[in-house]
């Protein structure tokens, strides 16, 4: 789908792969058998491994190889899972290239706009209240991210709230490309029990080395702050 998006649109896509390292014997074991699950087709028969099955351009790395790809990886990798199709974009690009491609179609966007409140009205329909005027609407799509429980409640919805987790990313210069090849993680960066959102070294479209997230459970949704200890 983002291949299409992206020559439609006009936004950069590259696929430079992602890579998870081994470094424990049992993570190679598991590695191997679902390989064996994909190469067989008997991964179909396990529901939760149904997505896995129709990813394309999966490679199982040996430790002469993964370190071949990778020569700067910390430590004595044992081997490696490369998904040779993951795609990086560059965020902003592609809401730009969303946001125009709307306007286009119709869309008007309203800058600086903040949602007050929301009141029902008795035919059905809603006065969306904002800091500039009201707008009436039939129906409202909540994509207002971890504020999104805020505005489920003006609507009298409470059935979820929202805890925010607050992280951060070191971007690295461009005289370090090349450092590594592949956005790379380790198999503990997807327990969320650590101090990680998931992720590793990862790269930017332009070739910045991406390194994080961190993450840190706040009680403030707009809180940004970056310190010292999460880099
Ligand atoms: C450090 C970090 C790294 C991440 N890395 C990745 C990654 O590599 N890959 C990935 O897929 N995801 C990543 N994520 C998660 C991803 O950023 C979010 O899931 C995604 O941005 C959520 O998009 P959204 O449109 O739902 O919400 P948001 O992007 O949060 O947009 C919500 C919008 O609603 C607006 N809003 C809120 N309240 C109101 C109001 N009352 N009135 C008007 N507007 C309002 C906000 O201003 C905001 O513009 C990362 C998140 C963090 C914090």
């Amino acid at each position: 789908m983002y291949t299409q998006l992206s020559k439609d649109l006009g936004f950069e896509l590259k696929r430079p792969g992602s890579l998870v390292v081994f470094y424990k014997k049992t993570e190679v074991l598991i590695a191997r058998l679902l390989k064996f699950l994909k190469v067989t087709g008997l991964g179909h028969l396990i529901k939760p491994l149904r997505q896995f099955m129709k990813v394309p351009g999966l490679k199982w790395l040996n430790e002469t190889e993964v370190n071949e790809l990778e020569p700067n990886l910390k430590g004595r990798p044992i081997g490696g899972f490369w998904m040779t199709t993951m795609g990086i974009v560059e965020p902003h690009e592609v809401c730009m290239a969303f946001a125009e491609n709307a306007v286009e179609n119709g869309v008007e966007i309203k800058l600086e706009t903040e949602v007050l409140d929301i009141e029902k009205t008795d035919d059905e329909k809603m006065r969306v209240i904002t800091n500039h005027s009201i707008i009436e609407c039939k129906y409202l799509i909540n994509c207002a991210g971890v504020w999104a429980d805020v505005i489920a409640e003006m609507v009298d919805d409470r059935f979820y709230t929202i805890h925010p987790r607050r992280g951060a990313i070191a971007i690295f210069d461009k005289s370090r490309k090349g450092f590594i090849n592949t956005p790379c993680g380790v198999v503990s960066n997807t327990d969320r029990t650590n101090n990680t959102k998931g992720g590793g070294a990862s790269l930017t479209p332009e070739g910045n080395m991406l390194w994080g997230p961190t993450v840190t459970d706040t009680p403030f949704k707009d809180e940004k702050t970056v310190e010292p200890q999460d880099l």
